[in-house]
C-alpha cells in the first residue's frame, strides 16, 4: 500500500521507518524494510504494526541504501512470508510492490516452472523474472527494462541488487510513485508525506517509466530506453497535516 526508500549517508532505517509511519494511516497489514550496505542486503518483515518491524530491526546495522513497504494483500494471506520485501532465489534481488500484477500465473507458467515460489503473492514473480533475466546474460537495468515490459497490471517498485550498493532502481504503472531530490541523496515514496521530513524537491513519474536512483543522480528513462527530463516540483504539505498524519 505504500513504499519508501532512500539512497544517502544518513541513517537509512531511521528514514525508512519515519516514512512507513508517515503512511499508516493509509491502511496495512504488514511491513517490511531491506537496508543494504557493502557487504550485502538484510531484510527485516513483520506481520502487523510499524511498531512491530521497528522491535525486529537490528539497530546495528549500518547501511547508506534501503527500501520499505507496508503491504496491503492481494495475493496470498497476510503474513510474514508473504510481507514485502521479496527476494529472488539466489538473495541477488530484493524488490518492493504495490499494485497487482494481474498476469502473475501466466508468467510464472511460462518462464518460471523451475523455479520454487517462497511466497503466495504475485510480487515475486517480479523479483524472480529479473534474476532469471540476469542468468541469462542480461545487464540488470536491460533486465529490469524486461520484465517490467512483461507486466500487466499496476505496479510501484523499488528494487535492489546485492551486488550493487549504490543504486536503487525503481519502476512505475498505474500506481502512485514519487522521487525526491536532495543535496548527497535521494529518495523514493508513494506519496510526497513520506519523505517530506527529507525534502520538499519531488519529481513525479508517469505510467512505463523506470528511473535509475543513485546518490548523486536520478535518471528517468521509459521501457524502450529513452531518457526522459523533468523538472522537479515542490511539494507543499501543510505541517499541521503532517502530525495529525492526515494528509492529504
Ligand atoms: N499485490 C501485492 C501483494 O499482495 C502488493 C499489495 C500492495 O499493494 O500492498 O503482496
Amino acid at each position: 500500500c505504500g513504499i519508501v526508500g532512500y539512497i544517502g549517508n544518513s541513517d537509512t532505517k531511521e528514514i525508512l521507518l519515519k516514512g512507513l509511519e508517515k503512511l499508516e494511516y493509509r491502511g496495512y497489514d504488514s511491513a517490511g524494510i531491506a537496508v543494504q550496505n557493502a557487504e550485502g542486503i538484510h531484510v527485516f518483515k513483520e506481520k502487523g504494526r510499524i511498531a512491530d518491524l521497528r522491535r525486529i530491526v537490528d539497530e546495528n546495522v549500518a547501511s547508506n541504501t534501503g527500501i520499505g513497504h507496508t503491504r496491503w494483500a492481494t495475493h496470498g494471506v497476510p503474513s510474514q512470508v508473504n510481507a514485502h520485501p521479496h527476494q529472488s532465489t539466489s538473495g541477488r534481488f530484493t524488490i518492493v510492490h504495490n499494485g497487482v500484477i494481474e498476469n502473475y500465473s501466466q508468467l510464472k507458467r511460462q518462464y518460471l516452472t523451475d523455479v520454487e515460489f517462497k511466497s503466495e503473492t504475485d510480487t515475486e514473480i517480479i523479483v524472480q523474472l529479473i534474476e532469471k533475466l540476469v542468468e541469462e546474460g542480461n545487464a540488470v537495468d536491460e533486465a529490469f527494462r524486461q520484465t517490467l515490459m512483461l507486466l500487466k497490471g499496476s505496479y510501484a517498485i523499488a528494487l535492489l541488487d546485492a551486488e550493487n550498493d549504490e543504486t536503487i532502481f525503481v519502476g512505475k504503472n498505474k500506481s502512485p510513485l514519487l522521487v525526491g531530490l536532495g543535496e548527497g541523496f535521494n529518495v523514493v515514496a508513494s506519496d510526497a508525506m513520506a519523505m517530506i521530513q527529507v525534502t520538499d524537491q519531488f519529481v513525479e513519474l508517469m505510467d512505463k517509466e523506470m528511473v535509475i536512483v543513485t546518490k548523486e543522480k536520478v535518471e528517468i528513462q521509459n521501457l524502450i530506453g529513452e531518457v526522459m527530463e523533468r523538472a522537479p516540483y515542490t511539494a507543499e504539505i501543510d505541517a499541521s497535516d503532517i502530525e495529525k498524519g492526515t494528509y492529504p
